[in-house]
């Protein structure tokens, strides 16, 4: 199984907080909840959420507090945020997007809609979570039918290298360590050797040069692995 995109609920709702966290899980997401804003501060800095469904209304810290420390944290800049509201002023909409936010969404919403912006947000982040067809150079990769190709010859690759080589696709260039694949590939709370990680990106690459072509990743040394 691929790691799941894992999405932050913030709602300090309980009814609310609940019908949202059930329905994202049926759509194939990890679901982590938070009730107020310190809580969701504290989970979104743990564990590097792929998304955050923030609420404008929370006690205390309020959702624009919330993004606002998300987009000035360097872990957590990047994470999509969707805020919602029960506001749907002009202005009030304006404010949310000055605090970085990466959609809006006003209640009462529509869950198809949430949905299909999330999955949007997603496309731009982690393009194989949604299904995308990934290319680099002469290399593609169908990630829903679970199939890579290099040129016009598909390559035969294990389920591990297989999302190796998916998570080096969504961001050509990107150096990542060991750790970070880790976690990323066999996932947070599964123990593996780092040096797995160089076993698996020696069969990747064996994999990927099998009709003689050249070597698309790069070891970079004392820090990891990147593609091109
Ligand atoms: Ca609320």
């Amino acid at each position: 199984m691929a790691h799941s995109p894992v999405i932050l609920v913030v709602e300090d709702e309980p009814a609310q907080r609940e019908v949202l966290a059930y329905n994202i899980a049926a759509e194939g997401f990890d679901v982590l909840t938070a009730d107020s804003g310190d809580e969701a501060l504290l989970i979104a800095r743990e564990t590097t959420p792929d998304l955050i469904i923030l609420d404008w209304m929370l006690p205390n810290v309020s959702g624009i507090e919330v993004c606002r420390q998300l987009k000035s944290g360097t872990q957590t800049a990047r994470i999509p945020v969707i805020m919602l509201s029960a506001r749907s002023e002009e202005v009030d909409k304006i404010r949310g997007l000055e605090t970085g936010a990466d959609d809006y969404v006003t209640k009462p919403y529509s869950l198809a809609e949430l949905l299909a912006r999330t999955r949007s947000q997603l496309r731009r982040t982690r393009p194989s979570s949604v299904g995308e067809t990934l290319e680099y150079e002469d290399i593609k990769l169908d990630t829903s039918a679970h199939r890579a190709f290099r040129g016009d010859a598909q390559i035969n690759l294990g389920p591990t290298e297989f999302r190796l080589l998916t998570a080096f696709m969504e961001r050509p260039g990107r150096v990542w360590s060991r750790e970070q694949l880790l976690d990323r590939v066999w996932g947070r709370d599964i123990y593996v050797d780092s040096r797995t990680v160089d076993v698996h990106v020696g069969r990747l690459r064996k994999a990927l040069r099998g009709g003689g072509e050249g070597d698309p990743i790069r070891t970079v040394r004392g820090a990891g692995y990147a593609l091109g």
